[in-house]
């Protein structure tokens, strides 16, 4: 195993570790547990038990493990811990590593269940919760306190796809000793150098662009080998947040195409964004990679010019229009997955970020026409014709 391997080599190759048969596709260990030679050998597992060791499935399988080596390896973090679902995995960083009276500093624009999170579980035990505007510097540093141990932040936020700047947030939160999780699902593992650019521990849902076809629900943990075995293993193999070997089958083997899927799937949404821009039946258009986006110029240094695989439109006419070009469509599917080779549409007002107040959804800009558009692998000429075919339906 070579550390000077790309991205694209790990994702292929890294962490994996072969059975006494040397099998070539990775081995399924579906096992809760493991055999021990002797009661001697038990008691000694029991005390230490080393990397190519596993007592339960629930603190660690070689399948799972295989996953998450090799996802720390093209992430460029020391180790990773593998969780059940993307949500277990925003919550085990956050949970194992806060207690009572600690300070957070949070941006506002997250994903419904990461803000749950945030606004309400932690803080019904004791943990002060600051929210600010990510994209905003300034608001960071007044927020961050000498005594903050955490900030939180999407690095490109759901649905509104406002950039954050990682390094910037990180100097002033390293300033007083904060740590930086970052979520990174819409940054995707292909495009983003987050530990690099300074996070220091990485949240992914695998059930995004890491499985990338929509079989599976997971995610993972990325940073330092003290922060994943010494404050999340203890945390989450307690806690049972563990990803099934089964599972981690079906990512450990997506990483394998996710590079040649995502920078494919990014095109399209590319050339999507570029086809509707200034089209009379939007709003707004929200992407990234276009020249026009607020933070285009943080998307070049951050993320190598790559918008992403999600674009969002907001349509003229509110939430009666919106359903109309939702209804209209015929390639994409209407659901709430995002990162799929099948291209899906939503509308967060009413699914993904129902729960929120009027006033909250505004804030966010999750207005009522707003759809989060996530491109997939079809073709892009088919995909532009059926939006704007569906965008004239929304505004008869
Ligand atoms: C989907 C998503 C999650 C949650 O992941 P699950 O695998 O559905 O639990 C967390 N953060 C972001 C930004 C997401 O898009």
């Amino acid at each position: 195993m070579s550390e000077n391997w790309s991205k694209r080599t790990q994702a292929v190759h890294g962490g994996i570790r072969r059975s006494q048969y040397n099998e070539v596709s990775e081995a399924i260990f579906l096992t809760q547990g493991f055999v021990y030679d002797t009661a001697e050998q038990a008691e000694a597992r029991f005390i230490e038990c080393g990397p190519d060791e596993f007592i339960y499935a629930r603190y660690g399988n070689p399948t799972v493990s295989m996953f998450e080596q090799r996802i720390a390896a093209l992430e460029g973090g020391e180790d990773a811990f593998a969780t059940a679902s993307g949500m277990a995995a925003v919550n085990g960083a956050l949970t194992a590593m806060l207690r009572a009276g600690d300070h957070v500093v949070s941006a506002k624009a997250l994903f419904g269940s990461c803000l749950y999170i945030l606004e309400n579980i932690l803080t019904r035990f004791g943990v002060e919760v600051t929210f600010v505007d990510g994209t905003d510097l300034e608001q960071w540093k007044a927020a961050i306190r000498p005594d903050t141990k955490a900030v939180f932040f999407e690095s490109m936020s759901n649905p509104t796809l406002e950039v954050i700047d990682i390094a910037g947030v990180a100097d002033l939160a390293h300033a007083v000793g904060a740590v930086v999780i970052v979520d990174n699902v819409f940054s995707t593992p292909v495009f983003s150098k987050a530990i690099e650019q300074g996070a220091d521990v990485v949240v992914y849902s695998a059930t995004k662009h890491i499985d990338g076809q929509g079989r599976a629900l997971g995610g993972v943990i990325i940073g330092t080998r003290d922060f994943i075995r010494g404050t999340v293993e203890p945390y989450l193999k307690h806690t049972g947040g563990a990803l099934s070997p089964f599972n981690a089958w079906i990512m450990l083997k997506g990483l394998e195409t996710m590079a040649l899927r995502v920078n494919a799937q990014a095109e399209t949404a590319q050339k999507l964004a570029e086809a509707l821009e200034g089209h009379p039946a939007l709003e707004r258009i929200m992407y990234p990679g276009l020249k026009t986006h607020a933070q285009n110029g943080l998307v070049r240094t951050q993320l190598g010019g790559k918008g992403g695989t999600v674009l969002s439109l907001d349509i003229r006419g509110g939430k009666a229009a919106a359903f109309a070009f939702l209804n209209a469509m015929t390639v994409p599917v209407i659901s709430n997955n995002l990162g799929d080779a099948k291209s899906i549409a939503t509308h967060p007002a009413t699914t993904t970020h129902q729960r929120l107040s009027d006033a909250q959804r505004e804030e966010l800009g999750i207005t009522p026409g707003l759809i989060r558009f996530s491109v997939g692998l079809e073709d892009a000429d088919d995909l532009i014709k059926d939006v704007k075919n569906a965008l004239e339906v929304s505004q008869a």
